[in-house]
């Protein structure tokens, strides 16, 4: 095997310093600077991944996403350190539980090559701050003691770059959770170091169906023939695979560009599933779009592509919001015979109700008998089957219900209260 195709040579000869690059590339001033500047964020590109750079265009889309310049040094209002709110949603370190049925678990610090708008930059690329077999205990423990958490999403930092057999001791003691239903991976190796998907790699992950796996990838030119061969060899061993991009200016924002990019990821058995708004994240602030963008390019593929290379496009909520999906207006009006849409080109239609819908009765429907409550998080689903009556914001109770009522002697300040009372009737 040569040198170049054998990951860990690619991981120890990776390039982090103006030495390094300014052998293979012009280096710009801001090149020179980012690339110099005291405490910023790691730089470590494989070898692979910089041979993609064109060296005479400092807009080169590969270029920026790796290669730190002056820019990011810059604060810009509204960003944030931890811009997901992801520590204050973790019950144990580097544990987020944010949603009802499944959590996000980070397992390293370490990458391949480190995306200069990492959304975790602040604790990604830290050699010192690693995860440890005490934390994954307190991890898996968690996970088994919280019945209701069906899906286990592997991130860090990148699982793929741990060694082998730690990373199977953890998908193995995954599937020993009678509970957790489905195991999936994020991860930029394939991307960054195809190489390191080896058969021997493949061949581990295919014992731990179902296992799932997204793939970031953000530019036509990422889907070289070497991430080919990674990706068949992905798909072949039967793990469904989607990939997650994020929109980037003077990268992909370009609905031409996102379109290039679906159709060379479907045409290597990639779904695509997740398109982001940048993260308000210290360091990203140059990279960043209006959202105005994000909806153009969603106009620009539905209606004009295949509907399975179409991404969601959202916009992950700052302070742990979660995903927001954003889409255009197809909706116009609504009566209740009709509902008026419009397709991708413009052509308007009214689509007939029907007159006599015999609604889906809960009671005699034992899916919606043995349905859990998410412990406040129905939302507006919970609305709409009855689990909750209102939705308000913090203060909202103890501002409006002033009065006290025969049926308690105090206001009431919790929802709950209130609920109590307007439901008796009083
Ligand atoms: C993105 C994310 C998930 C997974 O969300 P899906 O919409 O199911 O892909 C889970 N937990 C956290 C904290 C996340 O950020």
């Amino acid at each position: 095997m040569s040198q170049w195709s054998d990951w860990r040579w690619q991981m120890t000869h990776r390039l982090r310093s103006v030495e390094d690059f300014a052998r293979i590339i012009d280096l710009t001033p801001e090149e020179t600077e980012g690339l110099s500047a005291p405490g910023r964020f790691r730089v470590d590109v494989t070898p692979y991944f910089a041979s993609l750079i064109d060296p005479h265009d400092p807009n080169c889309p590969i270029r920026r996403q790796v290669i730190p310049t002056s820019a990011e040094l810059v604060p810009f209002q509204a960003e944030m350190v931890d811009s997901l709110g992801e520590d204050a949603h973790s019950p144990v370190p580097g544990l987020v539980h944010r949603y009802p049925d499944r959590v996000l678990m980070l397992v390293t610090t370490q990458c391949a090559s480190y995306c200069r708008f990492c959304t975790r930059s602040r604790l990604v690329g830290d050699g010192r701050m690693t995860f440890n077999s005490e934390t994954y205990d307190r991890q898996l423990d968690y996970i088994a003691a919280t019945p209701e958490i069906r899906d286990v999403l592997i991130s860090g930092g990148d699982p793929l770059t741990m060694a082998q057999p730690m990373l199977e001791r953890l998908l193995k003691r995954l599937r020993d959770i009678p509970h957790v239903e489905v195991v999936r991976m994020g991860t930029r190796v394939p991307c960054f170091l195809p190489q390191r998907v080896t058969p021997d790699l493949v061949a581990m992950l295919s014992k731990y169906h179902p296992l799932w796996m997204n793939i970031h990838f953000n530019h036509p030119k990422e889907i070289t023939p070497e991430v080919e061969v990674a990706l068949a060899r992905l798909a072949n061993a039967g793990i469904p695979l989607g990939s997650q991009s994020v929109l980037m200016a003077g990268i992909n924002d370009c609905p031409n560009v996102i379109k290039a990019l679906m159709h060379k990821l479907v045409k290597n058995r990639v779904r695509p599933y997740y398109l982001y708004q940048c993260d308000l994240v210290h360091g990203a602030g140059h990279f960043r779009t209006p959202v105005s963008k994000g909806l153009e390019i969603m106009e620009s593929l539905r209606g004009h592509t295949s509907g399975f290379a179409i991404p969601t496009y959202v916009i992950d909520a700052p302070e742990g919001g979660g995903k927001v999906p954003i889409l255009p207006n197809y909706l116009i009006s609504m009566s209740d015979s009709k509902v008026v849409v419009r397709n991708y080109e413009g052509f308007i239609t009214a689509y007939t109700q029907p007159a006599h819908y015999k609604a889906h009765d809960p009671a005699t429907c034992p899916y919606c008998q043995a349905h859990q409550t998410e412990h406040g998080q129905e939302g507006v689903a919970g609305l709409l089957s009855g689990e909750r009556h209102s939705l308000a914001p913090e203060g909202w109770y103890e501002t409006h219900y002033r009065q006290t009522t025969s049926a308690t002697e105090a206001p009431c300040e919790t929802q709950e209260c209130v609920e109590d009372v307007v439901h008796a009737g009083v």
